[in-house]
């Protein structure tokens, strides 16, 4: 191990590199198709957070009088900046979370593309004004920053997720507190490198590094004016509720089963290919990960045999091999929960078709699980109704449109959801009747588009605005309705209007 294998990681903390002050420990962070120690991450305490929020809420008066467009001007530089870092941001997440890397810069590409939406903010933000909403009396809303704004992220994205937050959040004028995954905090320190060259008033971005300590801090502290949360459900839950308890606005997205419905006149090549995608790509691990196939009829056996052999074929191994198909799941913990799915999922009925329980990926040190299918799953199974966060494909059928709708309606998570067919008519009715917030058209993964809202419904979100997109600025700034009249008539004469 090189003696930078084992550096601790600081925190950003008022435009400084800052070691945690009291630190309850420190964990690895680890390379998951190695088992390489990469650095370790301290868990910072509350005097971190506090010396992040003290810098948060100083910089705040000086940057929301940045004019909107000069704010905009430093996200065109960031954007610029993230591109030059594009091949080490992308390299970072494969190291750190496994996934490929051609899924790492896809990954960072849609980082950006966050960015690129945040700077239309001199348009985004702009207020509503009417004229004469009483005689000669005119009102209008205007758009103010929220305040000290901090977001939560997971480790499944650890570029783009925090970026679904930061960009916005100091575009609308806030200033900002990022608390990683304490699993994969290597990209963002590449992030906030980037950040440093910005020249930003100190304390406009911060990272405090740490885990759950840090998190119910966040929530509960008097200096944080809105939360943003990315993670399971049950933490959701928590955030959601706590944060809300403490006053504060709070977004808060949540888990996921992903439903894919494929209509028996579908493309079945093309459709095996999305559901790949979407089934095995980050080895799983994607909040829009389809994790349940519905076949309608016929679709059944057009699509099974198909999909398993294609399945079959699927490389595992270490995401930064070019070749790869597949890396591993995140962690060593990860792949033992995901094994004992699969072997629920058997012992629950459920018939393995392709079985990636004895995949090692070259590399007994890795944390892999390979490609797996379940066929003659039934709605009521546990696999069929969980988040198992792995490459783990469970195929339910269904006899009609209706059925498999009522199927996926039934799940408590609302995420994401795909169709594949080539009937316009079945698509609007799935599209109006499907209970999820992200729809795909023989899509596999209703991937984020910046400039769009994005989020699940039922347990998969807690909040009331999605994030990014025009939610975004409806998340980050408070609305101020100005109502105003003028008793001069304009030419330096008295009163000019009659009360009304
Ligand atoms: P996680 O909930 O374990 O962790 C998320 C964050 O919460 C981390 O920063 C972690 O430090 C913190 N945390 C964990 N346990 C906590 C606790 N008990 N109290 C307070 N804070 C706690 O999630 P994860 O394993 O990092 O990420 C995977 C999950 O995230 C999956 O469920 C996935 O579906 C979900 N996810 C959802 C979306 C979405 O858009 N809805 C996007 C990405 C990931």
């Amino acid at each position: 191990m090189s003696a930078t294998a084992t550096r601790l990681l600081d925190n950003y903390v008022s435009g400084a590199w800052t070691p945690a002050a009291e630190p309850s420990g420190a964990l690895d962070v680890t390379n998951p198709a190695t088992g390489e120690v990469l650095a370790r991450v301290p868990l910072s305490g509350a005097a971190d957070l506090d010396a992040a929020v003290a810098a948060a809420r100083a910089a705040l008066p000086e940057w929301r009088d940045v004019s909107t467009i000069e704010r905009a001007r430093r996200l065109f530089t960031l954007r610029e900046r993230l591109v030059e870092r594009h091949e080490d941001l992308a390299r970072s997440v494969t190291a750190e979370m496994g996934k490929t890397i051609a899924d790492a810069r896809a990954e960072v590409s849609r980082m950006i593309e966050m960015v690129e939406a945040a700077t239309a903010i001199p348009t985004t933000m702009q207020g509503r004004i009417l004229e004469d909403v009483s005689r000669g009396i005119d009102a209008e809303t205007i758009r103010q920053p929220v305040g000290v704004c901090a977001a939560i992220v997971p480790f499944n994205f650890p570029a783009m997720v925090p970026f679904w937050f930061l960009p916005f959040a100091i575009a609308c004028g806030n200033t900002f507190i990022l608390k990683p995954s304490e699993q994969v905090p290597l990209t963002q320190q590449i992030a906030f490198e980037v950040l440093d060259t910005l020249e930003l008033p100190p304390g406009v971005v911060n990272l405090v590094n740490g885990g759950r300590e840090i998190v119910e801090g966040i929530l509960d502290h008097d200096g944080i004016d809105a939360v943003s949360f990315v993670g399971s459900a049950p933490v959701a839950k928590i955030v959601y509720e706590r944060a809300a308890k403490a006053g504060k606005r709070v977004q808060a997205l949540g888990g996921a089963k992903n439903h894919m419905v494929v209509m028996p006149d579908a493309v079945i090549d093309r459709t095996v290919g999305g559901i790949i995608g979407s089934a095995f790509g980050a080895a799983g691990q994607r909040c829009m990960a389809g994790s349940v196939v519905v076949t309608v009829g016929d679709a059944h056996k057009r699509l099974v045999p198909a999909l398993v052999e294609a399945t079959g074929k699927l490389s595992v191994g270490d995401g930064s091999d070019e070749s790869v198909e597949v890396g591993p799941v995140v962690s060593c913990e990860a792949r033992d929960r995901i094994k004992a799915w699969i072997d629920k999922g058997v012992e629950g009925g459920a018939t393995i078709v392709v079985d990636g329980r004895g995949v090692d990926g070259g590399n007994a040190e890795g944390a892999f699980v390979g490609p797996t299918i379940l066929d003659d799953v039934t709605p009521d199974m546990e696999i069929a109704q969980e988040e198992v966060f792995g490459p783990v494909l469970a195929i339910v059928r269904a006899e009609s449109l209706d059925e498999a709708t009522a199927i996926v309606n039934a799940s408590r998570f609302g995420n994401g959801t795909s169709i594949f067919t080539e009937n316009g008519a079945a698509v609007r009715r799935y599209r109006h009747d499907v209970e999820a917030g992200m729809v795909g058209v023989n899509i596999g993964v209703a991937a984020p588009v910046a400039f769009f809202p994005f989020s699940g419904w039922k347990d998969s979100f807690l909040g009331d605005l999605h994030a990014h997109g025009s939610d975004a600025v409806d998340f980050f700034t408070k609305k101020k309705t100005v109502t105003s009249r003028w008793f001069s008539d304009g030419q330096g004469h008295g009163s000019y209007f009659v009360e009304s």
